[in-house]
């Protein structure tokens, strides 16, 4: 039986916080703020994920008011993730994301992101969808006040 699910997430850029997407590091004048370390494309895969096993959201499992996720990689989250597949008896059969952000260009590291994703989840590279688009100036992701992503995931589940 196949489940598929979404995630959306959306995160501030802010000063004085090193920029992490999809498991990587990349070099820019600004980060994502947030509890761990902000990576709104793991967030949104993480969603989409959970929302394939209709086990709630990603702050049910790793709230923010949790000390133990503090500024912590949240590829650490996937792990937990797929230990959730495995006690399901669930296999992820694939991820597709896209992430909206002005700046920095994403494309020289669509590459790299998706090897480490694949690794962190078991994915053949394949397996692991990734674009991004500017908002075209337009609103707050046009202005480069923060990063959104959006993904989904397709699950097999044990009948
Ligand atoms: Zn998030």
């Amino acid at each position: 039986m196949n489940r598929v699910g979404i995630g959306y997430d959306v995160h501030q850029l802010v000063e004085g916080r090193k920029l992490f997407l999809g498991g990587i590091e990349i070099a820019h004048a600004k980060g994502l703020d947030g509890h761990s370390d902000a990576d709104v494309l793991i967030h949104a895969i993480a969603d989409a994920i959970l929302g394939a096993l209709g086990s709630g959201d990603i702050g049910h499992h790793f709230p923010n008011t949790d000390e133990r996720w503090r500024g912590v990689s949240s590829l650490v989250f996937l792990k937990e993730i797929r230990r959730m597949l495995e006690k399901r008896g669930a296999t992820l059969e694939n991820i597709d994301a896209s992430l909206v952000a002005e700046a920095p260009k994403i494309g020289p590291h669509i590459a790299r992101m998706k090897a480490v994703l694949g690794e962190a989840l078991g994915l053949a590279p394949e397996c692991v969808g990734l674009k991004a688009t500017t908002n075209e100036t337009m609103g707050f992701l046009g202005r480069g006040e923060g990063i959104a992503a959006m993904a989904v995931a397709c699950v097999s589940l044990p009948k």
